[in-house]
């Protein structure tokens, strides 16, 4: 596996692939690998060849006061992580390759990027779509692969791609899960134990959401409730959202009626990790819901 520095070279790479009609695949990621990264390049690899992964610790989508500098980095055991995944190209560009001197256009995705996420972490998502938006122009992918973990980002993601006309078609792929149902996250390295223990509870909330889904319960307010009610069972965990929203324009909503999400975003100590559960009606018994946890 190539690691690909600069973006001249990563285009020279993408000029051949192209001239040999093959069907490229782009995995954006930030490093500090686990297991959700490595599912997205398996993905991948079924439609794709090459598969190029990226790492890059973006600056320009952490806020003032968030872990830019401290955001985990562990770049050798990344390549190995790619390199056994089957990945055949690493692009790892450094900060001033991207965001050169004098650096001056942004991508702003507007409404969607202002809520939930958007809303807890002004700008965040103006550096997400800028980046990823040079990353697919760099890159040009037939395909590109992102989490649902990162659900609002995703859909943010694919709106920016419907609206710029981009020739990539973006694949939402599900979260994996630790045993105990914590979420994969790079994040999730700075817990301490006792806080990595309390951690399952924002799982454990999505599971009583689930359950009342199960039993037919619809109403958003009384999901909330459930949600609340077990979030707050856990002492070390602070709320910072527990909604119930639209699965396209990320709006909350009073009923579960079309696709939704139910997105949490809990601190514990001084790391924040978001969780989702993705509702879909069945298409052919709308009042039956799929639950994706
Ligand atoms: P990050 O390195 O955190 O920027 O994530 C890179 C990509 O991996 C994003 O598309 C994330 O949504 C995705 N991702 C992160 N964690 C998971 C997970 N647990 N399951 C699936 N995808 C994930």
């Amino acid at each position: 596996m190539e690691t690909i520095r600069t973006i001249a070279w990563m285009k020279e790479l993408v000029r051949q692939a192209h001239a040999e009609s093959r069907i490229i695949g782009l995995v954006p990621t930030m490093g500090a690998l686990h297991r959700g990264h490595v599912a997205l390049i398996e993905r991948a690899k079924q439609d794709c060849s090459p598969v190029i992964a990226s790492i890059f610790v973006n600056p320009k989508q952490f806020g003032p006061n968030e872990d830019f500098s401290k955001y985990p980095r562990t770049f050798d055991k990344d390549q190995e992580k790619l390199e056994q995944a089957g990945a055949h190209a690493l692009f790892a560009p450094e900060a001033p390759e991207i965001y050169p001197p004098g650096f001056s256009s942004y991508v702003n995705v507007d409404g969607l990027s202002d809520r939930l996420e958007g809303r807890s972490r002004p700008g965040h998502f103006r550096g997400v779509a800028t980046v990823v938006l040079k990353l697919l122009q760099i890159v040009q992918p037939d395909f590109a692969y992102f989490g649902r973990k990162d659900a609002q980002q995703s859909r943010i993601i694919l709106q920016m791609a419907r609206d710029l006309n981009l020739n990539t078609e973006i694949v939402v792929c599900p979260i994996i899960r630790e045993p105990d149902g914590l979420a994969l996250s790079s994040r999730n390295a700075y817990l301490n134990p006792d806080e990595r223990h309390a951690a399952t509870v924002l799982h454990r909330a999505l599971e009583a959401a689930r359950t009342e889904l199960q039993a037919g319960v619809r109403d958003a307010l009384q999901l909330q409730t459930i949600l609340h009610a077990t979030l707050a069972t856990e002492p070390l965990a602070k709320l910072d959202y527990a909604e119930i929203v639209d699965a396209h324009s990320f709006e909350p909503i009073t009923r579960i009626s079309k696709p939704s999400y139910i997105v949490l975003a809990v601190f514990l100590g001084k790391t924040r990790l978001i969780d989702n559960l993705y509702l879909e009606p069945k298409p052919s018994a709308p009042d039956e819901l799929d639950i994706h946890l």
